[in-house]
């Protein structure tokens, strides 16, 4: 009998009437669950988040948030291997990419269940040292930041529904703010039995959380001044939401984490001998293989000198050829497929689009040979690594494949040719530059940087210890401008300002100091 998922809403687990989504293994093609959103009271929901789960939050200390968080982090991990299989079964994913997913949402639970402990026994943010506003030194002003009294809406991509749950949840919850989840509804079989266990280990208060799991319906309608939305996903989607009228009227906070075409620049210094090349060719083969590619965060772009093109061309090749393609339930197999028909049609399309461009240096778009059996219907993508002539405009700055799925680009050498290209992107998550020259490296970080949401500095010296670019640590921002949504998430305590209103307060010194607790 096929599963059906349930939503979470009101503190009750309900599921939906009508015609149900269906949710895919997508390995083998077949149906292993459905669920739909019809006819729930996501009003309801929402005032019960609202009335129920935000008092109860506010009420709390940071470093009793902070509890909650790292109780949630422990109940998620005693099903670790029970999670692990079902984003195998959902999403299509290896062991390790499903680790990637499941690890990172109670890794990065734990992590701000830490630093809730660092901000103490306070329930609201002083931003800031006081400020004398006339002669007389008692009349002063000074900043605070509270959570905002709404609910903080979280609608996430179908590429990670454990870390997308996690690093959002763990925030606003943070911050104060009692959270409604809408996970991609493609995969959500991962974020469905996450809420099961959470609810089961009865680990928050009433209201805290909320799971919306399916098609988003009437949600973003019920929203209001107090409210907060952070969506993850297509830029397409990303522009409508941002663009509601309804959300503009009341303005309600809208973050946007959107396609990225993500680049990797090996500079002129570097032979292919050296630790640096190394650790450039791994990371890089590894945004191919991890997650099918499937990452917001995966290198699209790999600027090589010209005089190194052969080489890395070589090595690159050679790594991905290591990774079989095929059953990720398979220990041997390092490419799962990608996670629907959709993506499936999706990505071979980009594919050709791209190749109109370029050349095919190793695959094609399609499958390839695959490890395992009965993996006919399946969506695989075999990986695929194209060559262009030169940085210059082209499809390859403009179009977010999102599978395994490169280019190789060529330049001069010179921080003067990279820059430019790299910021036809148009806005990016991350990039990366793999140098020992510091000269480089300081033109390509300044250039870099208005471009970029993050930068990760590849050499000898760190080529040990990185996780590479794809890996979105918590304490670091995630999210970069333009084209990848003009968002920021996460950074430590610099993700709770979202979900927090900054205000001003005026009027006699040993007042507010009383009221601000300084
Ligand atoms: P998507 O189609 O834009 O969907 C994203 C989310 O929006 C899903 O939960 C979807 O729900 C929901 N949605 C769709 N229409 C909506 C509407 N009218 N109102 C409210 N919600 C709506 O994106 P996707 O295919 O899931 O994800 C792939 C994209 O996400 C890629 O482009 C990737 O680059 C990007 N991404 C970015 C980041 C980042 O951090 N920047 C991270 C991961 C992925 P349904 O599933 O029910 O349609």
């Amino acid at each position: 009998m096929t599963r059906v998922l349930k939503s979470y809403l009101s503190g009750t687990f309900v599921a939906g009437t009508g015609r149900a989504a269906k949710l895919y293994d997508p390995a083998r093609g077949t149906v292993v669950a459905e669920t739909s959103t019809e006819g729930l009271d996501i009003a309801g929901a929402l005032d019960y988040a609202r009335d129920v789960g935000g008092p109860a939050l506010r009420e709390l200390t940071f470093a009793q948030r902070g509890e909650l968080l790292s109780a949630m982090a422990s109940a998620l991990h005693e099903y670790r291997d029970e999670l692990l299989d079902l984003a195998r079964l959902n999403g299509g994913n290896t062991r390790g990419d499903a680790k990637f997913d499941i690890d990172g949402c109670t890794g990065t639970l734990a992590f701000y269940g830490k630093l809730g402990g660092t901000l103490g026994d306070r329930t609201f943010f002083v931003d800031g040292e006081s400020e004398q506003l006339a002669r007389n030194p008692r009349y002063i002003g000074q900043h605070i930041r509270v959570p905002r009294h709404g609910v903080a809406v979280h609608i996430n991509a179908f590429n990670f529904p454990g870390w997308g749950f996690g690093e959002k949840a763990a925030v606003a919850l943070l911050a104060g703010m009692p959270v409604l989840c809408k996970p991609g509804t493609s995969t959500s079989l991962v974020t469905a039995r996450m809420f099961e266990i959470l609810a089961a280990a009865d680990v928050l208060p009433k209201g805290a959380v909320s799971l919306l799991c399916g098609s988003a319906g009437s949600l973003l309608d019920h929203l209001g001044p107090q409210d907060a939305v952070a969506f993850t996903g297509s830029s397409g989607t990303g522009a409508m939401i941002r663009g509601r009228a309804n959300l503009l009227a009341a303005g309600v906070p809208v973050n946007v984490e959107a396609d990225s075409l993500n680049s990797a620049v090996l500079g002129p210094d570097v032979d292919d001998e050296s630790e640096t090349f190394d650790m450039f060719v791994r990371e890089t083969a590894r945004d191919m293989w991890q997650k099918a590619g499937q990452k917001c965060t995966a290198i699209r772009r790999i600027y090589v000198p010209r005089e190194s093109l052969d080489d890395v061309r070589e090595a690159l090749i050679g790594e991905i050829q290591r990774n079989l393609v095929g059953d990720p339930g398979l220990k041997q197999v390092r490419v799962g497929p990608v996670a629907t028909a959709q993506q499936h049609r999706d990505v071979k399309e980009g594919i050709q689009t791209l190749a109109k461009e370029g050349r095919f240096v190793y695959g094609d778009g399609g499958p390839g040979t695959l490890e395992g059996e009965g993996l006919e219907n399946g969506y695989f993508v075999g990986p695929t690594l194209l060559e262009v002539d030169g940085p210059g405009p082209g499809a390859v700055h403009d179009l977010e494949v999102f599978g395994p799925v490169q280019t190789l680009i060529p330049y001069d050498g010179t921080a003067a040719e990279a820059i430019p290209s790299v910021a036809r992107g148009k806005g990016s998550l991350v990039s990366s530059v793999y140098t020992d020259d510091k000269n480089f490296a300081r033109d390509m970080i300044l250039g870099l940087a208005p471009y970029n949401g993050r930068l990760h500095l590849g050499g000898r010296k760190v080529a040990d210890h990185s996780p590479g670019p794809g890996t979105v640590l918590p304490q670091m921002v995630h999210g970069g401008p333009g084209r990848a949504g003009g968002g920021e998430e996460l950074g430590g305590v610099r993700g709770l300002h979202f979900y927090m209103q900054r205000t001003a307060v005026q009027g006699l010194k040993p007042l507010i100091e009383r009221i601000a607790g300084v």
